[in-house]
């Protein structure tokens, strides 16, 4: 412990425990120890734990859930800050009801009571992991929906300042599964966020697989009937955390779908067609999106560079549910994974001549990307 801060000097605040194992705070179950963590309750908790930090040049890092992020197998170097503020208001205002959950609050438990209480605008969000706080930082988006669609604004706490601050849905800069927040890492801290849902209001149904598997039930479907879709469609496909499920331990999507523009979606197609990846009559499957670009799906792109669903490389591999799923099947490192992660990037450079850009946060590592360094 000869490198540590010395607390007999200047004690760390109440809570800071050191050498903590980062793989059980994780859905990935992967990754070394943090050389310091602390629960965040309140955001005075937040404010003593970071300046503490400062003080000692410990650098920071944030987790809520776990459910998006690769801890490195040497952990984090500095301190950790668990995210575990908790409470939800609802604030009525004739049919829109604003719905403020606290940054630590579980995320489908929010979705799942909101849909109880029959509002409108986040059921296709049923069966997210993680808190309610991580919402923001990627945008996340399931079933034709994105979460910046009913953002409202996010209460955060700029940690250059220490100034707590509303940003508005503008002001979180939301892109595909990307924000302001997530562009600036170490620089806000999620303490709230408010959502903007109807009571009584239709659910959203724009998504052709959730349409089909609505389809076979009678009548107008209710939120309740587009949730209970939702979680039968993920659980098929592993995207939901079930403890019993061998492809249990992921951090569901690996890679973000690549947008491209017309021209460059002609291009690849016609790469696929010469290479064989694509037969005669078949055409490459492609969303519009709604600034004019298409999102391709990185499974298709991952299967047809022969990455086949359900292979296994020692402890880790492709789930055999989702092409686009790495799962940790127990007793294997961060390093195997990445390794992995890395093989299949450079699998479909190769084959289609796109660079796959990966989902989750990594904690850890020499640079933001570990899958593009050398
Ligand atoms: C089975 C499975 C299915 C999934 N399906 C989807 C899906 O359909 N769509 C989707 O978009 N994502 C999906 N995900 C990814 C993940 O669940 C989401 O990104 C989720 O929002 C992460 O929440 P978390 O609390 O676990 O965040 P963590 O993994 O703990 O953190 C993720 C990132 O957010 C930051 N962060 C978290 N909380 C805060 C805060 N309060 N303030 C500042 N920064 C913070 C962290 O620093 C980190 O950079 C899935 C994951 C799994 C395991």
């Amino acid at each position: 412990m000869s490198q540590d801060v010395p607390l007999n000097v200047d004690p760390p605040p109440l809570g800071i425990g050191s050498a903590i194992s980062m793989a059980p705070l994780t859905s990935l179950e992967l990754g070394g120890t943090a050389r310091y963590l602390v629960e965040i309750a309140d955001t005075a908790a937040a404010t003593d734990a970071i300046r503490w930090a400062r003080r000692h040049d410990l650098p920071l890092a944030v987790i809520a859930g776990g459910s998006n992020v690769v801890v490195a197998d040497g952990g984090w170097p500095g301190l950790v800050l668990r995210v575990a503020m908790r409470g939800v208001a609802l604030e009525r205002e004739g049919d829109v009801v604003r719905v403020t959950a606290a940054a630590g609050e579980s995320w489908d438990e929010l979705v799942e009571r909101c849909v109880g209480e029959g509002l409108a605008g986040i059921e296709c969000l049923s069966g997210i992991p993680g808190s309610a706080g991580a919402t923001p930082i990627q945008n996340v988006g399931a079933y034709g929906r994105e979460v910046s669609e009913v953002i409202e604004q996010v209460r955060v706490l700029d940690l250059l300042t220490f100034d707590v601050r509303s940003l508005s849905g503008a002001e979180c800069g939301f892109g595909y599964r990307t924000s302001t927040i997530r562009e600036s890492p170490g620089r806000f801290l999620v303490l709230a966020v408010t959502f903007r849902l109807a009571r009584g209001g239709a659910p959203t149904v724009t998504y052709r697989e959730l349409d089909r598997a609505l389809g076979a039930r009678r009548g107008a479907p209710t939120v309740s009937d587009v949730r209970e879709a939702v979680l039968d469609l993920r659980r098929t496909k592993s995207m939901l955390v079930d403890e019993c499920h061998p492809n249990r331990r992921s951090v569901g999507s690996f890679f973000v779908n690549p947008v491209l523009g017309a021209d460059s979606l002609a291009a690849l197609e016609e790469k696929a067609r010469r290479s064989g990846a694509l037969l005669p009559g078949e055409s490459l499957p492609s969303f519009r999106i709604g600034d004019g670009g298409f999102k391709v799906p990185a499974a298709w792109l991952i299967e047809h560079s022969g990455f086949k669903k359900g292979l296994r490389r020692g402890a880790v591999g492709i789930s055999n549910a989702h092409a686009l799923a790495l799962v940790h099947h127990g007793g294997g490192t961060t390093a195997e994974l990445v390794a992995l992660a890395r093989d299949i990037r450079e699998g479909v450079a190769h084959r289609f001549g796109i660079e796959l850009q990966p989902e989750p946060v990594f904690l850890g590592f020499p640079t933001p990307n570990p899958l593009s360094d050398s």
